[in-house]
């Protein structure tokens, strides 16, 4: 199974996933853009950025055309673990350590926001994607229980943040029934939902708020200017600010941001349907569950009661050999009740990762917008992400600003050069989590 980013030929469809066959929200059809159009906005990519920029500034009264490639949702936000979690893709100390702590906590407490919009807009906009709360953070190491631990302190005393309580022995089983993890942080202001499902909602309720969306539309260039054109292969879309969700995949389209993002690709797997009683001795309260690896596995249960299990990572787009009988061998070890139990699904995806993992937000000009490099930590930012560029476009830039002054570097040489260095680093990263 390879993970292609989305052509500029005909529409690509979504790849086989759970997701993809149990889709609950009826978007209709979203035509490829034919002709030359004008709006004030053009969004590229219609990802959970993408849309939810798309519906938050349709909702702040600006006419909005959204560009996708292929499908909605047929990136990163359709294919994800799905789990909805406060904070970024890297610690909050190293923001810390790059913006100071008044800063820090501003961007925390957007984090939050972040989570919590979700929640809103799921509710606003009836929106059947299986939301449940309930998160662990488990340490498979001695070193992992401790480092879990300060990661609480900190958030409590300099955060106020109290949703973190650390479980060990009993307590433990009764959220996730096995005895492989010495102990995990859980955190009731998390969770986790149906990635495509939230995904498609937001597209529905962006366009219910007036917004364009055209699918099979891949962005080939931005003509910049006042305003700016983008080409399509049909046509074209003049607008005054242009906004860029195009995470992996944004490169080529503005080569102010080479090297800023790497991609990977990501590996989940869905079992078939579990019983209610199976289920229950394995994760009885509905949590997802993430270890404390870096290189990290992810699960959580369906909506039908899957398990759902996210890991290993590659960087030629290609699937790694022997994946499935690895993640087979993952979930008997961790759940020896789950021996044997069939896999219905299989499907990658790509994540977009930053040097430091913190997201990048910025703007090239004054008018072109983006919001990527999420490092696997986008199901909610993406949200908020698309809020703060629609504040900022309406001249409230504090937020955004807040983010995009998170200092960034690129990652060194071209492309070619880039997979190998990162293949290294995580190398390094996979052998520290074996210590
Ligand atoms: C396997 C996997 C598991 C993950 N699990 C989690 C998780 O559990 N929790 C979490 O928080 N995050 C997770 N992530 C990360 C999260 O999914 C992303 O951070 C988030 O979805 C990014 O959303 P996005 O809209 O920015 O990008 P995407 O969803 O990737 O959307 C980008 C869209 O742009 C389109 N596009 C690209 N180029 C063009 C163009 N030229 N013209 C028009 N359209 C274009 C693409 O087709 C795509 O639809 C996971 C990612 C993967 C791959």
């Amino acid at each position: 199974m390879s993970v292609s980013p989305p052509s500029s030929g005909s529409l690509e469809r979504r790849p086989a996933s759970w997701y993809r066959d149990s889709i609950a929200v009826a978007l209709g059809p979203c035509p490829p853009l034919a002709g030359e159009v004008r709006a004030d906005v053009c969004v590229i990519g219609g990802g959970v950025t993408g849309c939810s920029a798309a519906l938050h500034l349709a909702e702040r009264g600006y006419s909005v055309v959204l560009l996708e490639a292929s499908e909605i949702g047929h990136g990163a936000s359709g294919r994800s673990g799905g789990q909805i979690l406060p904070g970024l893709g890297t610690d909050i100390a190293t923001v810390e350590r790059a913006l100071g702590l008044s800063a820090a906590q501003d961007i925390w407490a957007m984090s939050r926001e972040a989570v919590a919009l979700t929640a809103e807009l799921i509710g606003r906009h009836a929106i059947p994607c299986d939301l449940a709360w309930g998160y662990l953070h488990a340490a498979v190491k001695p070193r992992h229980v401790s480092e879990l631990k300060a990661f609480r302190d900190r958030l409590a005393r300099d955060y106020g943040y109290e949703a973190l309580t650390w479980l060990e022995g009993d307590a433990l089983r009764e959220r996730v029934v096995t005895d492989a993890y010495p102990g995990a942080l859980h955190e009731s202001e998390a969770g986790h939902l149906h990635p495509l499902n939230y995904t498609l909602g937001l597209a529905r309720a962006a366009r219910d708020a007036g917004a364009r969306l055209h699918e099979g539309s891949p962005a080939l260039d931005i003509q910049r200017g006042a305003p700016h054109r983008v080409m399509t292969p049909e046509g074209s879309v003049t607008a005054d600010f242009v906004v860029l969700g195009t995470n992996a995949f944004q490169h080529r389209l503005v080569p102010e941001l080479e090297g800023r993002v790497m991609r990977a690709a990501n590996y989940i797997v869905a079992t078939e349907p579990l019983s209610a009683e199976r289920a229950a001795r394995v994760l009885p309260r509905n949590d997802a569950l993430s270890d404390a690896n870096f290189v990290l596995d992810y699960y959580r249960l369906s909506g039908d009661r899957r398990l759902v299990y996210g890991g290993e990572v590659s960087y030629t787009g290609r699937e790694p050999r022997g994946l499935q009988a690895r993640m087979d061998a993952k979930i008997a070890r961790l759940f020896p009740i789950l021996r044997g139990v069939a896999i219905d699904y299989r499907w990658g995806g790509e994540v977009a990762i930053t040097l430091n993992r913190a997201p990048d937000f910025g703007r090239v000009g004054q008018t072109l917008y983006y919001a990527q490099g999420y490092s696997g930590h986008g199901m909610a930012l993406a949200g908020l992400a698309g809020r703060l560029m629609a504040e900022a476009i309406a001249g409230q830039s504090e937020r955004f600003d807040a983010f995009a002054a998170m200092p960034h570097r690129r990652f060194p040489g071209g492309e070619r050069l880039r997979t190998p260095l990162l293949v290294l680093a995580t190398s390094f990263y996979k052998l520290r989590d074996r210590l």
